[in-house]
């Protein structure tokens, strides 16, 4: 089978050619249609992740039908469509005994420090699987970890979003921003989107976005020409490029969550408004199962849509990495096999 490969740390990923996977004890094989491009393999690449080893098969976000099992699954059978986790929990910390395996100390991240998913075939651990509602298509399905889900556990578990929470969404044109506006809708709240990019606008609002204002300076004064009171919650996706303005057009005990940071960096922190405005800001890391099958029911029920720019062979892989820097895509440009 075909799959590619990031041998070197800021060079094109290479095509190969690869022994089908064998499924050991726990594990499943998922044959897959679609997967997911997301950017954290361009940072991936970059070597922006310490853990990297390489040579690995970069991407994580899969989609696809068990065709073979290892001993040891249960819960599932050849022919379930599944998603599943971008990384491989160990299933005994406590976190992941509590139900926080996002937060699991010794997981196995897939296209960073284990095999991805740029690959027809791929040998998945029943841990990590999620399956899909026959009526979600594969392209939901492959963004339901790492972007849907990560967006549910970034909004509503961290979040605390509810009915009329004012959420100001940064990136918002990107792969994650364009399914965080659906998804913070979908939760009744009042969204306002942030892009750099103007021709995206119109798109945002279709998405469902309430308002939308360009991003660049002083984007805070215009946010808060639209709410005077500032946004109860920011879905910070970008990092410093908006971290100084998403932080100022916080309402009075507004929450920042912090899910992108595309260009790594460290931001400076007002430290007089966080302690006057009692703001407070974390990070959000990933998805648990929870957190993806609630984005598969909601996508499931029809509330989120899939921003789909594009589908690529696997060997234009390196053209569709170009393509995303130079944000041309609105939404997410999947491999096909
Ligand atoms: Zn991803
Ligand atoms: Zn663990």
């Amino acid at each position: 089978m075909k799959v590619a490969v990031l041998n070197h740390i800021n060079q094109n990923l290479d095509i190969e050619e690869r022994e089908m996977p064998v499924p050991h004890e726990n594990e499943v094989i998922v044959e897959q249609k679609i997967t997911g491009i997301c950017f954290r393999d361009l940072l991936t690449r970059e070597g922006f992740f310490p853990r990297l080893k390489t040579p690995i098969i970069p991407g994580h976000e899969l989609s696809g039908t068990i065709i073979d099992m290892g001993t040891g699954v249960y819960g599932f059978s050849k022919g379930d469509r599944v998603t599943s986790l971008i990384y491989k929990p160990c299933g005994r910390c406590l976190n992941c005994q509590s139900g926080d395996e996002n937060l699991c100390e010794y997981k196995q991240t897939m296209g960073e420090t284990m095999d991805g998913a740029y690959s027809k075939y791929v040998k998945v651990d029943q841990r990590c699987l999620v399956k899909v509602p026959d009526n979600v298509g594969d392209e939901l399905a492959a963004i339901g970890a790492c972007v849907t889900g990560m967006i549910v556990h970034a909004i509503d578990r961290v979040g605390l979003i509810s009915e009329g929470t004012k959420i100001l969404i940064t990136g918002a044109g990107g792969g994650v921003g364009s399914h965080a506006i659906q998804i913070a809708k979908a939760y009744g709240a009042e969204v306002m989107a942030v892009t750099s990019s103007p021709w995206k606008k119109e798109a945002l609002y279709k998405f469902g976005a309430d308002h939308v204002i360009d991003a660049g300076e002083g984007f805070n004064k215009r946010a808060k020409e639209i709410w005077k009171d500032g946004a109860n919650l920011v879905l910070e996706n970008t990092g410093d490029a908006t971290f100084n303005e998403s932080f100022r057009s916080m309402g009075f005990g507004g929450k920042m969550v912090i899910v992108g940071n595309l260009n790594p960096t460290s931001v400076q922190l007002p430290i007089g408004i966080l302690i006057l405005k009692g703001n407070s800001i974390t990070g959000s890391i990933s998805s648990t199962r929870a957190d993806v099958t609630k984005a598969l029911v909601m996508s499931s029920k029809g509330k989120i849509s899939p921003a789909i720019a594009g589908e690529v062979e696997i060997e234009k892989i390196n053209e569709a990495f170009e393509q995303i820097k130079a944000k041309k895509n609105l939404g997410r440009i999947f491999i096909k096999f």
